[in-house]
């Protein structure tokens, strides 16, 4: 009942779609169902509802959701009301141009803020393979990926952002400003407050994208070559790749299925036909941006295996958005909403080796068919 009195300008609804939408996530894992939904109309409104919680005599719980895409329940609450970031836009993107910046909403997608940003020519620096996440969601994680040995992860390319906190004040943060709010809420799993606005640092988006796949079956060699690539970091642009990862290949589905749309079917591939005797296939994957038709070719210090380089070209868009192709695929086959026991680990360059012995080609053997990403990462740009 107080929360009815709150005079919000958005919705707070105990619709069942809503409700069930906010009772589950990506993960699948389990079903919580809020007591309401609010989808907010503005900062204000996230404040009115947190401010009530604090000062509530009965006592319940707030949970910012993103797009929901956690995968065990981060982002509900059995005994209160979950905030809807994502689908309620408060306030659209707004990009300066002249400062290399863009102020956007806390539930605003990352496919949204690039869509806004490339139309003045600029595109943060930093990403998540996947692109439907909120802006929210991923800042209060890290957001990784390829390009995170460059520019570090996502929480290192924000210049301020708007926070409600836990007792429902409205307060404006960065490095200078509440500073130590600023850095418990970036990668503050959601627990420090709640992100109504993100100021995100932008770089000139390149055109296109040439992305090239090399094959290792000796471990060592596979991450050899990620460290040498990202001890690259510091060099000049022209002399680094733009994004390496990597991933794990135990049966053939996962290369010619799960993020291999744009490869396939030009480069279909048979692991047996590598010299790998059928066991565990590693897979390099750099980028080069570019703007003419000027991208290098693969770096020759590298010892992948000859036979197996896989090369393609792309508008920067699309190779960014490149998880989405995947998930219209595995949409279609009904594999898409499932559960989903992803597990994330930062694994020292000492224990490298050990992990792939024991857990890629001891635990995991050929019994998966999910994906496994390896990211290298160089440890200085991930501490500010
Ligand atoms: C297919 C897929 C691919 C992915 N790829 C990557 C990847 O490449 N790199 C990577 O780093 N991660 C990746 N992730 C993980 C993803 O970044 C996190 O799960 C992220 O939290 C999801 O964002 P979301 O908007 O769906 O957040 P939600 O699941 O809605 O929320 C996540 C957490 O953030 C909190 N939160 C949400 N919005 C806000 C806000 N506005 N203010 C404060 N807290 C908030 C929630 O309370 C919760 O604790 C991937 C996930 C999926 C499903």
């Amino acid at each position: 009942m107080e929360l009815l009195r709150l005079g919000l300008d958005g919705q707070l609804t105990v619709d069942p779609a809503d409700m069930e939408v906010a009772s589950l996530d990506f993960g699948m894992l389990g079903k919580i169902e809020p007591l309401a939904v609010l989808h907010p109309s503005s900062a204000q409104d996230v404040a009115r509802v947190v401010k009530a919680a604090y000062g509530s005599a009965h006592g319940f719980t707030v949970s910012a959701r993103g797009h929901g895409h956690s995968i065990n329940g981060q982002a509900q609450t059995g005994k209160g009301v979950v905030v809807q970031m994502s689908g309620s836009r408060a306030v659209p993107p707004r990009v300066v141009v002249g400062e290399r910046y863009v102020d956007v909403w806390g539930g605003e997608l990352w496919i949204d803020v690039l869509k806004s940003t490339l139309e003045h020519g600029l595109a943060p620096k930093s990403w998540t393979d996947y692109l439907y996440l909120s802006v929210g969601g991923t800042l209060s994680n890290a957001g990784i990926s390829g390009q995170a040995f460059n520019h570090g992860p996502q929480i290192n390319n924000v210049h301020e952002l708007d926070v409600v906190t836990g007792k429902g004040e409205l307060l404006t943060c960065s490095e200078e400003k509440n500073s130590e709010l600023f850095y418990a809420v970036l990668g503050g799993l959601g627990q420090f407050g709640i992100i109504t606005r993100a100021r995100i640092a932008l770089e000139p988006a390149p055109q296109r994208v040439r992305w090239i796949r090399v094959l290792y079956s000796n471990f060592m060699a596979f991450t050899g070559d990620q460290e040498y690539l990202i001890s690259l970091h510091d060099r000049p642009a022209s002399q680094k790749f733009d994004y390496v990862e990597g991933f794990v290949i135990v049966d053939e589905g996962l290369i010619n299925n799960w993020r291999s749309s744009f490869f396939s079917p030009r480069n279909p591939v048979k692991i047996s036909s590598l010299g790998s005797n059928g066991s565990i296939l590693y897979c390099l994957e750099i980028t080069k941006n570019y703007d003419e038709s000027t991208a290098d070719t693969v770096d020759q210090r590298l010892n992948f295996i000859p036979a197996s380089v896989f090369i393609t070209d792309l508008p920067y868009l699309d190779f960014l958005d490149r998880v989405h192709k995947a998930e219209l695929k595995l949409r279609t086959k009904g594999l898409w909403e499932v559960p989903h026991p992803w597990l994330n680990l930062f694994v020292p360059k000492s224990r490298i080796g050990d992990f792939d012995k024991g857990v890629f080609k001891g635990i995991l053997g050929n019994k998966t068919s999910g994906p496994i990403l390896v990211y290298p990462m160089n440890k200085n740009k991930l501490i500010r």
